[in-house]
This record gives structure tokens, C-alpha cells and sequence, in this order.
């Protein structure tokens, strides 16, 4: 279903609801909301309109659907699988309008934060209360609550606080019909039935669209201590990821870099890594398999020493470390995992295989995934990096000269991914990168009991109609 039925009558309609001015038909205009962050992913619009608030949305959607329009909710447009983009001609329904940032409950310490508030904003809002937000990412400067709920987006702190989904105590959406299920008290214990959040949270536009949302606040670990430690193979790092985990009480992130990346990511910085060596060209192209670690604790009180003993304790399996304690010091070292994203968009147009492994097979699969992908491609190139301490490695490919590689390595890898019992998206969703391999991860009854969920919420299938769902 695409956006035939939108003609001026329609139009004016939308128009009286939202303002004239946040109805936008240029294609001029619309073009920033048809192609997605990694430019992999272009499609076209006839119509993208910007409501201000709960109501605006719920009217849009009503005039939408009985028009029988379907419709893309974009929130920052950072996603990585396709899902935030009209790629069958669909409208799109900007939500970064809706952002208002209420008051931080601090007796409850939580928050109700409009789906349109950036991760940043929402960052620094809750900071005046001596609170944080419990997901952290790169993209935290545009990626909007709405969409990161809806991606149940992961990041840099899920070792300690858990993804987007568990952040959530409250829900507000507008389903395709443009009813409002509003449910925004926060009880912590509240078992009056389905919980819509959990639902809404992960289903990427394809159920509703989040227009507020209740998150749980964390307090704020202002001492912190950084390490970045290089180690010569993967299984090295696999193991010192595991012993960090259970000797640093206080730790706040567990990332990891490997070679190919690590190499990419320094000839970007015009930097060379401060630990460890390279054993590259130069032009990220490497057949070296060693690994680097960056492990954050962060408290209360100053965590340098239990951040130290246990990196001294890993012994013989680090290769070098450097610690920092600085915030400068710090950023230094964390540019070395920050910055690879954006080293990569710079190179080309990655295919982004974003997997979780099971920790007894991260290494195996670091290790063996390069010899996947050069059996489908053979000049293609993978950088390799991620979130070691979830099991998530973000497997970005590169074709020669920083062309797409060729599509078959997309599923080669996830068919790699399945065979050793894990996730083929660990935090990006599924999107539409993804659909023609969500079979590798569930099986045909869990499909039909989404299909049943999809038809129960939204039976026209207008919502975000291309992503998810086979
Ligand atoms: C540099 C960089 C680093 C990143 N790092 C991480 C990371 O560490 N961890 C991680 O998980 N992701 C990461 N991402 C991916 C991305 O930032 C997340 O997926 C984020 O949650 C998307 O938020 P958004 O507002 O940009 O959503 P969009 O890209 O606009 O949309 C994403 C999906 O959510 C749906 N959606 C958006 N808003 C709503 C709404 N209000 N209601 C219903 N559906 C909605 C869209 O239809 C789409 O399917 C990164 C991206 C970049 C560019």
C-alpha cells in the first residue's frame, strides 16, 4: 500500500491539523527523510508530515488510515536496517516535533520524555537531577527516544542497565487507527495485564507510534576510570572480557575493536592506536587477528583501583594497556571506538551485519567470519567491532573502493551467526536488511504469532508495512 490516495483534499486536511508548514509535498524538502544514515537505503515520498504532539498524531493517523495511506514513523533517521525510510513510497511521519521533556520525578526517579526528545537532550535534562539515562550510543545527538524504544536500542551500558526495553515503565502510543493507549504512571510493580511498552519496544514502527514515553533513571557514575588494553588474538580478548565482567563491580561498558577496524579507524583519526601494534597496509586492509579492549568502570567514588587490580590481574593475556582517569585522557581512548561508525560511512557504503555470539563461540566466530565472506566476495573487506561485553559484534562489510559488497554475504554471515546459536540483530532490529533471514531465528509458529499480533493492532498493515514482518 503506498501513498496513491494522497491528493489536495488530503493534504488539506493534514494541513488543518499540524500546520501548513508541517506538511511537506517538495520533494526538495522531503528528500532528507528518504535515505537512510549509511546511504544504503533510498526511497521516495509523496508526503511527510510533522505533528506537534499526542493529539496532532492521533488526528493524523485517523485522516491517514481512513485514506488507507501507509506510513513510515521516523524519529532521528539513524537507524542501521532500513526501517526508517519510505522504501515502497510510503508517507512519512517525523515525530522529532513531539519534544518536550516534563520534569524529572525525582521521588520516582524517573521521567516522561516526548518520542521525539534526542538521547542527548534527554541526557542532559535528567544530569540537573544527578541522573542518567540507562542507554548510551554515538548517535545519542540525533537518535530520538521514540526511535530507540522502538529499535529497543542496546549500546554502550546494557552490560549494566540492560537495553532500551528495560528502561521503560510507561508507555504513550497512537495505534493505526489513531486511537491513543496511553499508560504513564510508572509503577514499578503494575501487573494489570499485557504490558504495552515491552510490546511496543523492538516492534520498529510496525504497531504503533510512540509518542511518549516513562523511562526509569539511573544515578549518575560520575568517577570514572578507562582502559584500553590490546591483545593478540580475539580469544585473548574474549577471555579478559569475561574476567573484567566478574572481578570490576563498577563496570560501565566492555568495547571492542578488532584489527581491521582498529586500522581504519586510525588511519580516520590520523592517529595510531595508543597500545598495541598493527600489522596492516594501512588502508584498513589487515590480516592480523588481534583484538583491543576498551573497559570503563565508573561510581560513585573513584573506581581507578578496582579498574586497575583487575587489568594488572589479566597478566600474561594483555599485550599492553594504558589507563585513563582524565575526561580528556579518557575521550582520547574512547576515540578509538566512537569514531569507527563514521570511519566507515567516510570508506563506502557498509552492508552492517550487527550479531550477538554465545560467549563460548565469539572467537571462533570473529576469527572465521572473514573467510565467510571472502568465499561469496572475495574483495570484500570486514571490520569488525562492537559491544564485547553483550556478545555483540557489529559486522560491517566493504566492497572494493568503498562499493557495496556483494548482497549474498549478508546471508552467509547470518547463516554462520544461526549455526552457532546466535542472534542475527543484536540491537539494530531487523528492518528491512534483515527480513529475508528472520526465519534463521524463529520459527515458523513465533512468525505466525507475530502475524497475529501485526493484524490484531493494525489490520490494514499500514504501519511501517515493509519492515519486520516477512
Ligand atoms: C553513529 C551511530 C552509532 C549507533 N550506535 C548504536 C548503538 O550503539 N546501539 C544501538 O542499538 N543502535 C545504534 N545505532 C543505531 C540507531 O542510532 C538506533 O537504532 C536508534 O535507536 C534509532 O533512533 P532514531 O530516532 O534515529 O530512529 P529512526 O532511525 O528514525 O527509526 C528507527 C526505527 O524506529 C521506528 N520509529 C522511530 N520513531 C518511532 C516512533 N516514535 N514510534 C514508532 N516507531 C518509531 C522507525 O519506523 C524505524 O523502524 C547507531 C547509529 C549510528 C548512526
Amino acid at each position: 500500500m503506498s501513498a496513491g490516495a494522497i491528493d489536495a483534499t488530503l493534504v488539506g486536511e493534514l494541513s488543518r491539523i499540524v500546520g501548513e508548514a508541517h506538511v511537506l509535498t517538495d520533494p526538495e524538502i522531503t528528500a532528507g527523510y528518504v535515505v537512510d544514515w549509511t546511504r544504503r537505503f533510498a526511497g521516495s515520498t509523496p508526503l511527510v508530515v510533522r505533528p506537534g504532539d499526542t493529539a496532532e498524531t492521533a488526528a493524523v493517523m485517523s485522516v491517514l488510515a481512513a485514506a488507507r495511506v501507509a506510513v513510515v514513523p521516523q524519529g532521528g533517521n539513524t537507524g542501521l536496517v532500513g526501517g526508517s525510510v519510505p522504501l515502497g513510497g510510503e508517507a512519512v511521519l517525523s515525530m522529532r516535533r513531539l519534544n518536550v521533556c516534563e520534569p524529572v520525578d525525582e521521588l520516582a526517579t524517573q521521567v516522561t520524555l516526548g518520542a521525539g526528545v534526542t538521547l542527548a537532550d534527554a541526557q542532559a535534562h535528567v544530569a540537573a537531577s544527578d541522573l542518567s539515562v540507562g542507554v548510551d550510543l554515538a548517535a545519542r545527538d540525533s537518535a530520538t527516544i521514540g526511535g530507540m524504544v522502538a529499535t529497543n536500542a542496546g549500546g554502550i551500558n546494557v552490560l549494566r542497565y540492560g537495553a532500551m526495553r528495560a528502561q521503560v515503565v510507561g508507555i504513550e502510543a497512537v495505534l493505526a487507527d489513531g486511537t491513543v493507549v496511553s499508560h504513564l504512571a510508572g509503577l514499578e510493580k503494575d501487573n494489570t495485564g499485557y504490558d504495552l511498552g515491552s510490546l511496543l519496544a523492538g516492534s520498529e514502527g510496525t504497531l504503533g507510534i510512540i509518542t511518549r514515553v516513562r523511562l526509569r533513571l539511573h544515578p549518575t557514575q560520575p568517577e570514572r576510570a578507562t582502559a584500553l588494553l590490546a591483545f593478540e588474538s580475539a580469544a585473548d580478548a574474549v577471555r579478559a572480557a569475561a574476567a573484567l565482567r566478574r572481578s570490576v563491580a563498577s563496570l560501565h561498558a566492555l568495547e571492542a575493536v578488532f584489527e581491521g577496524a582498529m586500522a581504519l579507524v586510525s588511519s580516520h583519526l590520523g592517529l595510531a592506536p595508543p597500545v598495541g601494534s598493527l600489522a596492516n597496509d594501512g588502508a584498513g586492509n589487515s590480516d592480523g587477528g588481534a583484538a583491543w579492549l576498551i573497559a570503563e568502570a565508573a561510581a560513585r567514588t573513584d573506581p581507578s583501583d578496582e579498574l586497575g587490580t583487575a587489568v594488572t590481574e589479566l597478566d600474561d593475556l594483555v599485550v599492553d594497556a594504558a589507563v585513563a582517569l582524565e575526561p580528556a585522557a579518557r575521550q582520547r581512548l574512547w576515540a578509538f571506538r566512537e569514531n569507527v561508525t563514521e570511519a566507515i560511512s567516510a570508506a563506502g557504503i557498509p552492508h552492517k551485519l550487527d550479531v550477538t555470539l554465545p560467549a563460548a563461540r565469539l572467537a571462533e566466530f570473529t576469527d572465521g567470519v572473514e573467510a565467510v565472506i571472502t568465499a561469496v566476495d572475495p574483495e570484500a573487506q570486514p571490520l569488525l567491532f562492537g559491544h564485547l561485553g553483550d556478545g555483540n559484534v557489529h559486522v560491517n562489510v566493504l566492497g572494493p573502493g568503498g562499493a557495496e559488497p556483494a548482497d549474498e554475504v549478508d546471508g552467509a554471515v547470518l547463516r554462520y551467526v544461526a549455526e552457532m546459536g546466535g542472534s542475527i540483530s543484536a540491537e539494530h532490529g531487523i528492518g528491512t536488511a534483515k527480513l529475508a533471514e528472520l526465519h534463521l531465528n524463529r520459527t515458523e509458529a513465533e512468525l505466525a504469532a507475530f502475524g497475529a499480533i501485526k493484524r490484531a493492532l493494525d489490520p490494514a498493515g499500514l504501519l511501517n508495512p515493509n519492515v519486520l514482518l516477512p
